[in-house]
């Protein structure tokens, strides 16, 4: 669309009237809700219960259905359905679990809230997900489970994951908060394993509805599994530990009467949430169409510049686009990534960065004494990464408008 400078015949010549400004600015993200969450809300205020209840339980069993996994157990979030999952597996203090640095706060903490460590291996620099060649020599006999996040929505090589797993006996818990649905050798991530499914692997999978996800209930998260004790584990440990089908005993079958088997906790959904996930399911397809048709845009825009990297994955649908997760090639811009992101700023365009690699934060750098070229890909990849808006609700000119502020950017600072 826009076009700052045009070099032709050695010539520049720049074309101020094409600097047009957006006057609103464009969110990096945003939720896309409409009247069917109001109706699905109303419809839970109109009966009164409000907490988890049949908004829930019809929100598991669409959610399962969906992917493909026998349990769903919904929860108040992501962070929830791992800590929730690491309890279910039986991880204890001082053991291990191997993930990346290369995400979020929640994957690493939730290790930590059982005194247990985090072991992080490198990424793999052409798409962000754990660098499968490393995860075999990171393993030791304190290792009890390996969690992999499907960064940005495209899945981990997660036959490698769960061939290292049974060989070594390992469970798997994967961080699947940006990859609802992304499919992975032909099954939506969720679904079970082979390795699950002969009984050879435990796992989980956990997913996110936080604000900014793929689906949302403002707060939320679920834990896929076909392990039937591994589910209900989860189930009573995010409801107080409470027996059975605690949420029950204020209805007309329910009893006063319970049993606490375990210091449980309170990670239990709200059907309030869970009226509003089943409005987002209904939409899950369109809304995920949507974002692979911005992501081609992206692509066929940013193609041809050799200043830019594109994201791994084809914009095939096998990727859920969470994020589009662009990379600079430095050596061939005079502006850093965080001068990019101002000039994005500035053309009143939100842009982020995934992630800030754990390892270094202060908290990770101070109790395991990580130095940043200790996860080198990490480190360098971190350092060219900048995420553009991608959601449903974007309109044709809102991409249009980011296009045109990229390339005007990177016309303006190209070597
Ligand atoms: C958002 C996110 C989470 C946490 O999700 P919550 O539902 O907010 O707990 C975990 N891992 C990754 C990679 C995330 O981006």
């Amino acid at each position: 669309m826009m076009s700052l400078t045009n070099k032709r015949n050695g010539e520049e010549t720049i074309n101020h009237t094409d600097l047009m400004i957006r006057s609103a600015f464009l969110h990096f993200a945003l939720p896309d809700l409409d009247d069917t969450e109001l109706a699905e809300i109303k419809e839970a205020l109109d009966t009164g219960w409000i907490t988890t209840g049949p908004k829930v339980h019809q929100f598991e069993t669409d959610f399962a259905a969906f992917v493909g996994a026998r349990h769903a157990v919904a929860v108040n979030s992501a962070t929830a359905a791992m800590h929730l999952a690491l309890e279910a597996i039986g991880l204890q203090a001082d053991d291990e679990v191997i993930t990346t640095p290369y995400t979020f706060a929640s994957t690493a903490e939730v290790v930590r809230y059982f005194g247990a460590k985090p072991v992080f291996v490198d990424v793999d620099a052409a798409d962000f997900n754990i660098d499968c060649r490393l995860i075999e020599q990171a393993v030791t006999p304190r290792t009890r489970a390996i969690l992999p996040v499907h960064i940005g929505g495209l899945a981990a090589d997660l036959d490698a994951v769960y061939a290292v797993a049974a060989r070594h006996g390992l469970a798997v818990v994967e961080d699947a908060a940006h990859s609802f649905p992304t499919l992975y050798n032909g099954r939506l991530i969720g679904a079970p394993s082979r390795e699950q499914a002969r009984g050879e692997v435990r796992s989980a999978i956990c997913f996110s509805f936080y604000a900014t996800k793929t689906i949302t209930t403002a707060e939320g998260g679920m834990i896929c599994t076909d392990d039937e004790a591994l589910a209900e584990r989860c189930r009573v440990m995010s409801l107080h530990g409470i027996s059975k089908d605690a949420w029950k005993r204020y209805t007309a079958e329910g009893s006063w009467y319970y049993e606490i088997i375990a210091p449980g906790f309170k990670h239990n959904m709200s059907d309030i949430a869970a009226a509003m996930g089943l409005a987002q399911l209904r939409k899950v397809e369109r809304m995920r169409k949507r974002r692979v048709e911005i992501a081609g845009r992206y692509s066929r825009a940013f193609g041809p510049l050799p200043q830019l990297q594109l994201p791994a994955g084809a914009p095939d649908g096998r990727h859920s686009w969470h994020l589009y997760m662009l990379r600079l090639n430095q050596d061939t811009l005079s502006v850093t990534r965080s001068q990019f992101i101002e000039e994005l700023k500035q053309r009143n365009i939100g842009a982020s960065v995934h992630f800030i690699p754990l390892h270094l934060h202060p908290y990770y750098r101070e109790t395991y004494g990580y130095q940043p070229e200790d996860f080198p890909v990490s480190y360098r990849e971190y350092q060219r990464e900048i995420s553009l808006p991608i959601y449903s609700k974007m309109s044709d000119q809102d991409v249009d408008d980011v296009i045109g502020a990229v390339v005007g950017i990177v016309e303006q600072y190209r070597k």
